[in-house]
């Protein structure tokens, strides 16, 4: 079931030895002489022309032609760096700070100095820097200080054919700033799809097509639909290590978490191997590549393996186009993708997984043929690649929350949104269903304008709801504490779970629990780390990933500061964290859950179910209480809620009177959302069937 015709490749095999030594050349090389060989350099001197003829102009290349690294270098190079700093937008941290640590490299210059990067809670930048690569959300929190970006002389756009939400924003904003200064440039960098139409938004500007150099790619498909994509993956993987010639691997998965049930189960089959087999096995190196995979793990990937191995990387798509791997041959493809959508029946966005696009699956079919011919295993039928596969993927903006965008733009002074420019406007819907959201917050006013904690929430990078919990937390006169759990919910958990040493290191964890909340568990967590001096033994010693703890004391640090700016005084509330729950609870009401069985709750506003985590300090009280508000649902084997803390209710009905009480005068809204839940459930069954 699910295999791959394997006669075709045999063949297929014979044809590609020819191409090794292309790709040992490649590897050989300087960094000058690679930077040289890249196809973009072949037209160095035509695109510099061109962007010095145009304000604005669009960019198209294959994957790995050289547009992320080189662009800002020879902008560099040409002088636009003199007065002013030349900025390159990423929809991906990874990639930000990847390509800006590469192109470091290149010049020759410390990551920070020449060249650096800026990502959300983490600037690495100086005085010096000429060469910026940033998160998209980053340089659209910057236009909230300096609308014009007076810093910057040439924005590069890069990666806009992925259309994030943030660099659709960005397209509006960034044609604003083209009216007003005339010094600014603007580059937009896509791969083929939707260059017209970015052409098109900005004034039928030039495209620039960097002639490409990809050999071609053997497409082979799943004869029989694959129930199993992580074994199926896994399968195919070690057939093509054992069976066929040099070259590496590029499997293409969901997410963190299969990643790691790939990368566990390749390294046990090829330990089998090796103690059943007595010829020797050739070895191969197992590589994880996910956004929050700590940065010197993923250097690992561009990194040659040690004698000789041969690389199997295991991705998201964070592979597909944002970071390039010379020398992969083979790419399994799953067919599968997680994509950010809001999900109407639980009012936020998940991460859910998705089938791919064709454009998407194409692109990845596609980095088999970088260094030489190459194979691509479709983990998936011919016909499901024909049939059912959508022809390109829905842009962000169409289908998530808007929380964050509204909140901006709204400080931008744009006071009808449904009049900003966008590219492919959201649909309404999901704008007045963001600004419902806020206004619930209290960000927003009757009105639709920004209330006085509007204007503050907008200050912090944060969710909406987060910058709330913060911003109680002054009012009830305990910032300090929920500074802490801000900061510990903006980065990865901090709990060490190895496989093999589960019951020690949950007893470690359970140590920890505040029986009330896992929020202030966290905040427990953070005070004992703190008390021990921040030291990196004593979370060894207790199950503690000592990175995301130093991250979070990072992040808190910089929220500080924020806070001082705003003149908002650090109080604290000592030990007594009934009013830390109480500024929780504020945040959350959107997230509510009263209890309907053991363990089983349901949401109070939308009756949807949602259960405790296994792993939940909350088990520790010895009963199950009435009432929770949690971070956000996850969506296994069950809806789980992450974090959960127990309030009372009458906080509920104190804090979240929209919600709890319904005696609203505003019928208009209440009517309004009537009519949006029923076109909300279309559209879910839409996904539904999408994902059929
Ligand atoms: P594009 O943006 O057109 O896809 P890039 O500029 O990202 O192309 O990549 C050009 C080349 O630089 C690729 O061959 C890639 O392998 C190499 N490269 C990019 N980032 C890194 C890195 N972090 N380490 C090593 N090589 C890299
Ligand atoms: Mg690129």
């Amino acid at each position: 079931e699910g295999e791959v015709d394997f006669k075709e490749d045999a063949k297929f095999a014979q044809h590609l030895k020819k191409d090794e030594a292309v790709s040992e050349f490649a590897k050989s090389k300087t960094l000058a002489e690679q930077r040289q060989y890249l196809p973009i350099y072949s037209v160095r001197e035509e695109l510099l022309q061109v962007i010095r003829e145009n304000q604005v102009v669009v960019v198209v290349g294959e994957t790995g032609s050289g547009k992320t690294t080189q662009l800002t270098q020879y902008l560099h190079e040409d002088g636009y760096t003199t007065n002013g700093i030349v900025g390159c937008t990423q929809p991906r941290r990874v990639a930000a700070m990847s390509v800006a640590k590469r192109v470091s490299e290149e010049m020759e210059t410390e990551l920070g100095d020449k060249v650096g990067y800026a990502i959300r809670f983490e600037d690495v930048t100086g005085p010096n820097t000429k060469i910026k690569y940033m998160t998209d959300g980053v340089l659209m929190r910057e236009t909230l200080k300096d609308s014009e970006l007076d810093k910057y002389r040439v924005v590069v756009m890069d990666e806009a054919h992925e259309r994030s939400l943030n660099t659709d924003v960005l397209f509006g904003i960034l044609k604003k700033v083209v009216a007003q200064r005339r010094d600014f440039k603007l580059i937009v960098t896509s791969a083929t799809l939707n260059a017209q139409k970015f052409s098109n938004f900005f004034g039928s500007v030039p495209i620039f097509h960097i002639p490409g150099r990809t050999f071609p790619v053997n497409i082979l498909y799943s004869k029989t639909p694959c129930e199993d994509y992580v074994e199926g993956a896994v399968k195919q993987a070690m057939t093509v290590h054992i069976t066929s010639p040099p070259g590496d691997i590029l499997i293409f998965m969901t997410g963190q978490d299969e990643i790691e049930a790939t990368c566990y189960a390749l390294a046990e089959r090829m330990e089998q191997l090796v103690s059943t087999t007595k010829k020797g096995v050739p070895k191969l190196s197992i590589l994880p590549i996910y956004s929050q995979l700590p940065a010197d793990l993923q250097a690992k990937i561009f990194q040659k393996a040690e004698d000789g191995a041969r690389k199997c990387i295991v991705a998201t798509n964070i592979a597909e186009t944002s970071l390039t791997v010379d020398g992969i041959f083979y790419v399994i493809d799953t067919g599968y993708g997680k994509m950010k959508v809001y999900n109407p029946r639980m009012g936020m966005d998940a991460l859910q997984v998705f089938p791919v696009s064709r454009a998407a699956a194409d692109q990845r079919a596609g980095r088999a043929g970088r260094t030489g011919p190459g194979t691509c295993y479709r983990l998936y039928t011919e016909s499901a690649y024909l049939n059912e596969l959508l022809a390109s993927p829905v842009p962000e903006i169409q289908r998530t929350n808007l929380g964050n965008v509204v909140l901006l733009l709204k400080s931008l002074k744009i006071e009808n949104l449904l009049d900003f420019d966008f590219m492919d406007p959201p649909p309404q819907d999901n704008i007045l269903n963001s600004m419902y959201q806020l206004w619930v917050l209290g960000a927003l006013n009757n009105v639709g304008g920004l209330t006085e904690l509007g204007w503050k929430m907008v200050e912090f990078p944060l969710d909406p709801p987060l910058a709330k919990m913060l911003l109680i937390g002054e009012q009830l006169e305990c910032i300090n504490e929920v500074l802490t759990i801000v900061s510990m919910l903006s980065v990865p958990s901090v709990f060490f779970r190895p496989k093999d040493r589960a019951e020690e290191s949950d007893a470690a964890r359970e140590k920890f629990f505040v029986p009330e909340s896992d929020h202030l568990t966290l905040l427990n967590v953070y005070q004992q780390w703190k008390a021990n001096q921040y030291r990196g033994d004593w979370c060894n010693d207790h199950f503690l990933h000592v990175k995301g703890l130093r991250k979070a004391r990072e992040v808190r640090s910089q929220l500080l500061d924020i806070l001082k700016t705003l003149k908002i005084p650090l109080t604290s509330c000592g030990p007594d964290w009934d009013v830390v729950r109480k500024a929780i609870c504020s945040a959350y009401f959107h997230n509510a859950a009263r209890l309907k069985g053991v363990g089983e709750y349901v949401n109070c506003r939308n009756g949807m179910p949602c259960h405790l985590h296994p792993s939940s300090a909350l088990y520790g009280l010895g009963y199950t209480p009435d009432y929770v508000v949690y971070h956000e649902l996850i969506l296994t084997a069950k809806e789980y809620m992450q974090c959960a803390t127990a309030v009372e209710p009458q906080w509920l009905a104190e804090l979240g009177p929209m919600f709890f009480s319904v005696k609203d005068s505003d019928t208009s809204m209440l009517e309004h959302k009537k009519r949006q839940k029923e076109e909300k459930s279309a559209m879910e069954e839409e996904m539904e069937n999408l994902r059929k």
